[in-house]
């Protein structure tokens, strides 16, 4: 019998699982290929989780032993598109795992929404964990007030990161230029907007209790009621409570509360904002309206699934249609692809086993077959495709780079930020 060969496309979490997962159910007659359009693997893990919660990216050593495994290859700088479509890689390929996260960034439907000042979560994560994408990023933090819409883990991390004193980010893998940006800051006060009521609130209370120890930032609680059994009342009722100084910084957490317009003419300037209640199980604006001065607005509500050429896509959920992980007999969904943009880095792991489940169900139903695949045509192929194609070496070189480059500040690692500083780091120019 010949080896089987698989594609995991996209090297975040679920990919990292996925593979892990093959790798233990199937062992020997296997070979996995974790192709990611980056040259750098690990996804949000990376670029989503921020700077300082550096415990949340130690999960990466995991995978990085994944990595080191014989059978599997990391391919970097390789997209799956529309110059390599899910067919070109059927053709390469026994099966192809899809693990592609939720790469783009919801905006609410407001008008303003475009304006300059006036980003999204993603973005802003992006710029302060330098992704590629964000190289050309500016963002303008000559402003005293910036709000953050919404109130999920995202909307917290964004808040931090725009209201903790900088000092305290020196010694972490932020990017470079947001250091500078945020050591340059203006923001004494961040605004965190929920359309619901505390009790409603999204964000775990590991998190909210994380805002409470912030040095030199004082938190304003603004609800209409904080009445309620669980942790984060109790934390929020604490915070409520707690004396603060003229001299700090300060982040508001306002509850029933919705944007309806950003207001500005060359650059963001105000949110006007609506307060809501709950009626019939739901949060309604009413007629009650404010408008509130600020510089910068994020909109931290949410991220959708991209559709890959060649494969189903559900628009109105924003994710890959699948039946426990499988699309069809040789074409499987894991991670954000397959679930939407929810749950920790954790839950990608149950939810990979699940699709390998119906990837050994496919294999045993004679489904899905060996083929005898070439590896090095394949490779030969996707170097074709994908001109800046990396490899595991690649990867390691950056990684060893940029830790060598944190050693003499204590940091981490000084990350690249821009692709090409990457692809010369990797050894491809
Ligand atoms: C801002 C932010 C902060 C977060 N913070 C935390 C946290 O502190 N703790 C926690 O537990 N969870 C956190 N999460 C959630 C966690 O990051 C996700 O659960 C997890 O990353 C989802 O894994 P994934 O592999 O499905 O997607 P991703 O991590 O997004 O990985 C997808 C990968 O696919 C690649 N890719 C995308 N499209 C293509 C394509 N067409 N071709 C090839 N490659 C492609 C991407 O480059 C990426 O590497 C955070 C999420 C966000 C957005």
């Amino acid at each position: 019998m010949s080896t089987l060969r698989l594609a995991v496309v996209g090297a975040g979490p679920a990919g990292a699982y996925t593979t892990a997962a093959l790798l233990a159910q199937l062992g020997g007659d296997l070979e996995v290929d974790l192709l990611d359009r980056l040259p750098t693997p690990w996804g949000l893990v990376r670029s989503g989780v921020a700077p300082d919660h550096p415990q949340i990216r130690t999960v990466s050593r995991v995978f990085e032993r994944t990595l080191d495994h014989p059978a599997v290859r990391f391919l970097g700088g390789v997209e799956a598109g529309p110059l390599l479509t899910h067919d070109d890689l059927r053709e390469h390929y026994d099966a192809v795992v899809y693990a592609t996260g939720a790469p783009s960034d919801r905006q609410p439907d407001i008008p303003g929404v475009e304006l300059p000042g006036s980003i999204t979560a993603g973005r802003l994560a992006r710029w302060y964990n330098a992704h590629p994408a964000a190289a050309d990023e500016r963002l303008d933090l000559d402003v005293d007030q910036a709000v953050v819409v919404g109130n999920g883990n995202v909307a917290l991390d964004c808040a931090r990161i725009l209201v903790r004193d900088p000092v305290q980010l020196q010694s972490t893998d932020i990017a470079d230029p947001a250091l500078s940006a945020l050591a340059g800051s203006r923001i004494r006060h961040v605004v965190v907007l929920g359309r619901r009521a505390p009790a409603h609130a999204a964000f775990t209370h590991a998190e909210l209790q994380e805002l409470g120890r912030l040095p030199g930032v004082d938190v304003t609680i603004d609800a209409p009621s904080l009445d309620g059994t669980g942790p984060s009342l109790d934390t929020l009722r604490a915070l409520a409570n707690r004396p603060g100084s003229p001299h700090n910084r300060r982040l508001t957490l306002r509850f029933q509360v919705a944007p309806v317009a950003v207001r500005g003419d060359a650059r963001v300037d105000a949110l006007d904002i609506v307060h809501t209640e709950l009626r019939d199980g739901q949060f309604h604006p009413t007629d009650r309206t404010e408008r509130l001065d600020c510089g910068l607005v994020v909109h931290a509500v949410g991220f959708r699934g991209r559709p890959i050429p060649g494969l189903p896509f559900d628009d109105r959920l924003g994710r890959i249609p699948h039946t426990a992980g499988r699309v069809a007999p040789g074409t499987y969904v894991a991670g954000w692809a397959k679930r939407g943009p929810a749950g920790v880095v954790g839950s990608n792991k149950r939810c990979a086993v699940e699709t390998v489940a119906a990837v050994l169900e496919d294999l045993r139903t004679g489904n899905l077959r060996a083929h005898g695949h070439d590896r090095e045509v394949t490779l030969a192929f996707l170097r074709d495709r994908n001109p800046y194609l990396t490899t595991r070496e690649g990867w390691r070189r950056i990684d060893a780079a940029e830790v060598a480059a944190g050693v003499s500040t204590g940091r981490p690692r000084v990350r690249f930020p821009t692709l090409s500083g990457l692809l010369a780091a990797a050894g491809r120019y």
